[in-house]
C-alpha cells in the first residue's frame, strides 16, 4: 500500500500511475501536494519485475513456437510487469539513491 508520507492517505492506483510518467519518479500528493518519490524498494522491485519480460520472449524459442505468439507473449509480459509495478509502489518523502 502506498501511503503518502505527509497526509497519510492512501494513494490510488491511478495515483501510482502517474509516479512512473515523470523521469524521476516523482510526483505531487492528489490530497496535500505535497512531492512524493517512489522509494529505492519499490525501485528494485520495478527493475527486478523488468527481468521478467525479456525472459518470458525467449523461453517460447525451446517450444518451437511461431514468431507472432512471442511478440503476444513480450506484449503481455510487458503490461504485467507494468501493472505490477504500479502496485507495487511505495512512496518515499525524498529521493533515495542507492549507495
Ligand atoms: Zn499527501
Amino acid at each position: 500500500m502506498a501511503r503518502c508520507t505527509k497526509c497519510q492517505m492512501e494513494w490510488t492506483f491511478k495515483d501510482k500511475a502517474r509516479t512512473l510518467k515523470t523521469l524521476d519518479g516523482s510526483a505531487k500528493c492528489p490530497y496535500c501536494g505535497e512531492k512524493q518519490h517512489i522509494s529505492l524498494k519499490s525501485k528494485r522491485q520495478g527493475s527486478m519485475l523488468s527481468m521478467v519480460v525479456p525472459l518470458a520472449m525467449f523461453v517460447p524459442i525451446f517450444f518451437d513456437t511461431p514468431i507472432m505468439i512471442h511478440i503476444a507473449i513480450g506484449l503481455i509480459a510487458v503490461v504485467i510487469v507494468i501493472l505490477l509495478q504500479i502496485s507495487l509502489i511505495e512512496l518515499s518523502r525524498k529521493e533515495e539513491f542507492p549507495i
